[in-house]
């Protein structure tokens, strides 16, 4: 029962999102003050909250509406290069699961890849860029990987959340290619890109979201 994912589960992982996002609000804010403008933190707590309060006032009834919901909050909220790529990713997801009222695990990897696909086409971003893409291309993988060895769709998100976290440590050692860290050359290695650290709790939150019976 708990690892039904369906509409509750995915208010649910908007909601433990917007609480691990505010919990790391400073950490995110911080770790874009190495290398960016410092308001990831902010723009990301600001969107997330703001999916509460429309989570509280029209409980979504499927998880594709859910995930719409999401993108719009995110894309007229967020901000920043963050805000279009997360609604982007939102988006497509949502798209990718229509009108589903329960997703399966093949579903669930089929919306992680068009979530990175909108994140791709709307940044261009690749792998090693540092940024989000490094957690959401490994997390996708993975997905896809755990959906291919039959694994249900808890596992198929717990191998994603694990990827994506991976993937967000591996941008520590990079030069980044995309975005305000790119102007720093050099001087962003050794730091952790914040979109790729945000994507990774996002990611883990749908785990936990599967974990909480309702
Ligand atoms: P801004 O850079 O406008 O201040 P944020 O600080 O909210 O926006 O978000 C920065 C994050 O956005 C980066 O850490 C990176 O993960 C992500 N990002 C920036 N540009 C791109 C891009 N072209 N493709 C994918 N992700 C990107
Ligand atoms: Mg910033």
């Amino acid at each position: 029962m708990s690892q039904i994912l369906d509409a509750a589960w995915a208010e649910r992982w908007l909601r433990l999102s917007a609480a691990v996002i505010a919990e790391n609000r400073m950490a995110l804010i911080e770790l874009d003050r190495a290398i960016g403008d410092g308001d990831h933190g902010e723009n990301m707590d600001r969107g997330f909250s703001a999916i509460l309060e429309k989570l509280d006032a029209e409980p979504p009834a499927t998880p594709g509406a859910a995930f719409k919901l999401a993108a719009m909050t995110l894309m007229s909220k967020v901000g920043g290069a963050a805000g279009p790529l997360y609604g982007t990713a939102f988006l497509r997801a949502g798209t990718a699961v229509g009108d589903a009222t329960e997703l399966d695990g093949s579903i669930l990897a089929e919306a992680l890849a068009a979530a990175r696909d909108g994140v791709v086409a709307r940044g261009k971003a690749e792998v090693g860029d540092k940024t989000m893409i490094d957690a959401w291309s490994p997390a996708v993988d993975a997905a896809a990987a755990a959906v291919a060895s039959g694994a249900d769709p808890m596992a198929v998100l717990e191998a994603a959340a694990t990827a994506a976290e991976a993937g967000a440590l591996s941008t520590d050692p990079l030069i980044a290619h995309k975005g305000r860290a790119s102007y720093l050359g050099e001087r962003a290695i050794g730091h952790r890109d914040p979109g790729a650290a945000s994507s990774a709790l996002i990611l883990r939150a749908a785990v936990h979201a599967a974990q909480d019976a309702a």
